[in-house]
């Protein structure tokens, strides 16, 4: 099953990603996180996308497409995906169109997580996550059982992102608004497109997508 998850900075895209990811033996591909390691290696695509993900604004088509383009065709991906990140304006979703095309395959679902924009920035300012196994957290939502030490894995240290404050978060929101947003009707006119509801709580929204997907994953 190939997928795109659609939705504002904080609506819970990575989070549910990652459950889908487990219930249908897919991976999860975001192509936040790819730019975020690819900075930490200090490779020629991470100098290239660290100011522009400062700002909050979005890296060039062309790299972002070149860096699904490579991941989609590992073997790990050969049983299908869930984008999350990726397209982010009708110019990529055009690339990945025709991306797909070439590669003689196609997209079985676009849903997206609706969420309201007060409630974004009160996600978004709260959430860190553990520095060794990425487990996501919040001030206010979901703080580690035992303070200072990550659920899953024991590990004791933890990090924020840089985009993650408050000038940023308003620009990556106004970006979605311009930028993104308009993907609804695209995905709409191409008969793809579902909607969940995500101010319910994760395992809500988590059990939405799934009465969405497991028809088509069951016919994928
Ligand atoms: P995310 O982790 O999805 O919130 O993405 C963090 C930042 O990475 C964004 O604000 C952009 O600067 C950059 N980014 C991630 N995905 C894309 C994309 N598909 N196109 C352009 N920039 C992106």
């Amino acid at each position: 099953m190939r997928l795109i998850l659609l939705g504002p900075p904080g609506a819970g895209k990575g989070t549910q990603a990652a459950r889908l990811a487990d219930r249908y033996g897919i991976v999860q591909l975001s192509t936040g996180d790819m730019l975020r390691a690819a900075i930490k290696a200090g490779s020629e695509v991470g100098l290239k996308a660290k100011a522009v993900m400062e700002r909050g604004d979005l890296v060039s088509d062309d790299l972002v497409a070149a860096v699904i383009s490579e991941r989609i065709d590992q073997p790990d991906a050969k049983n299908g995906y869930i984008l999350d990140g990726f397209p982010r304006n009708t110019a990529q979703a055009g690339a990945l169109d025709r991306m797909l095309a070439q590669k003689g395959s196609g997209l079985d679902a676009v849903v997206e997580i609706k969420v309201d924009e007060a409630e974004l920035v009160k996600r978004i300012s709260g959430r860190f996550s553990c520095a060794k196994c990425g487990a996501g957290y919040h001030d206010d939502f979901k703080k580690p059982e035992k303070p200072g030490v990550c659920d899953e894995c024991g590990g004791t240290e933890f990090v924020r992102r840089p985009d993650d404050n408050a000038g940023t978060v308003r620009n990556r929101l106004k970006v979605y608004r311009e930028q993104t947003e308009p993907l609804i009707a695209y995905y709409e006119k191409q008969g793809l497109l579902e909607t969940v509801d995500g101010m319910a709580d994760i395992a809500e929204v988590t059990a939405a997508l799934e009465r969405i997907l497991d028809p088509i994953s069951e016919n994928a």
